[in-house]
């Protein structure tokens, strides 16, 4: 996903990803800088390794979610 957007990441570190859409009536954000990433990605599942991408599709997948 290109340009501004926002993560999230749940209590417990063990998920996390893009944010689509909220509405907060309550809470704390918390902002920050960030200087590196660390993105793991499961290749032991053999059906990821060797999934065909289509950029073409993901591109059309992004756009239906945003
Ligand atoms: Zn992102």
């Amino acid at each position: 996903m290109a340009g501004y957007h926002l993560h999230f990441i749940s209590d417990d570190l063990s998920f996390g990803g893009h944010v689509m859409d909220y509405s907060i009536t309550e809470g704390i954000i918390e902002i920050g800088a960030v200087d590196q990433l660390d993105q793991r990605f499961p290749i032991q599942d053999r059906k990821y390794l060797f999934a065909k991408f289509k950029a073409e599709e993901i591109r059309e997948d992004i756009e239906q979610s945003e």
